[in-house]
């Protein structure tokens, strides 16, 4: 259905929409984040880690152009020539003044090899002045935007001091999707204290929503973050590999397929995963997600 795969991927989206394979190449706009400079809050969302949930962006030291140009190296063996999505992706990328965030966002633009740009931002650092910055670039470029759900229940939303509740979500959202821009919603599965009824609330929530693409996490406990911390003192259960696969399988089942999957697990690093440790194989996790699919007869919104 989408080029032999059971559900609707990003490669298979942007493939349909510029005819091509299309890379992402990350970068770091030099921002922080309200969750953790004291405009919200001082301690973060208790899974970040210090780099902002960026681990593979470009340096900050270097221009947006630089960073293109180191990223575009790094993967010029597989990807030599052909176009990319700058990816805006670490702390807040819409927290600053209107001219900053036009100044980079158009200097990444106006590189020739830059299709257009993804940006990942907190619906509360959306104000008027950067909305209608973003229709505008919308009207012009192909862009989407990232929010940070990770789940729609107030209480784990409390508990991972995410700093807004989901009606602040909900209006950025809908605002966005208004205006007509993509919209890339996160949520984390595994979260403590969410049971299996509770994740796939958050997935009919997407669905209503009618975004234009999900990324699907599974929480992964970073070294040194608060998270970590909890998991020292208290414990609680990480997801085992084969109920996580079943899990993201029912989940693709109920999502609209409209909906574009960008992501179906972590991308931890070695270095700074406490766990789940089985995660760091991401190929093999895809691969049993994909014999899963099939086995169980499941394609994206449809569930037998
Ligand atoms: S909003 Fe993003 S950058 Fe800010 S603390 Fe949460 S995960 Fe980290």
């Amino acid at each position: 259905m989408w080029n032999n795969k059971r559900f609707h991927s990003l490669n298979y989206a942007l493939k349909k929409e510029f005819g091509e394979k299309i890379y992402k190449v990350s970068l770091d706009g030099g921002f922080t984040c309200p969750n953790r400079d004291g405009k919200v809050g001082r301690r973060g969302c208790i899974f970040c880690s210090d780099s902002g949930s960026g681990e593979f962006a470009g340096s900050r030291r270097k221009s947006i152009t630089e960073q293109i140009e180191d990223q575009l190296e790094l993967i010029s063996k597989k990807f030599p020539e052909g176009k990319v999505i700058a990816y805006f992706q670490n702390f807040t990328n819409t927290y600053g003044e209107v001219e900053y965030l036009e100044g980079i966002y158009r200097e990444a633009l106006s590189h020739p090899r830059v299709a257009g740009l993804a940006i990942a931002t907190r619906p509360d650092a959306l104000p008027e002045d950067v909305m209608e910055l973003l229709d505008r670039l919308n009207r012009e470029h192909f862009i989407w935007i990232e929010l940070g759900l990770q789940t729609m229940h107030d209480k784990t939303a409390e508990f991972i001091n995410r700093g807004y509740n989901l009606q602040v979500f909900d209006t950025s959202a809908r605002t966005l999707i208004e205006k007509g821009i993509r919209v890339v919603v996160h949520m984390i599965v595994g979260l403590p204290h969410e049971s299996r009824e509770d994740i796939l609330e958050t997935v009919n929530y997407i669905n209503e929503l009618e975004v234009w693409g999900v990324k699907i996490h599974l929480l992964h406990v970073i070294r040194d973050t608060a998270l970590h911390r909890i998991y020292m003192r208290e414990g609680f259960p990480l997801m085992e590999e084969g109920e996580y696969i079943q899990l993201v399988c029912d989940i693709i089942g109920r999502l609209n397929p409209k909906i574009v999957i960008h992501r179906l697990t972590g991308d931890g690093s070695k270095d700074t995963l406490v766990g789940p440790v089985w995660s760091l194989n991401k190929r093999r996790v895809l691969n049993t997600i994909d014999k899963t699919l099939k086995e169980r007869e499941i394609l994206q919104g449809y569930e037998k």
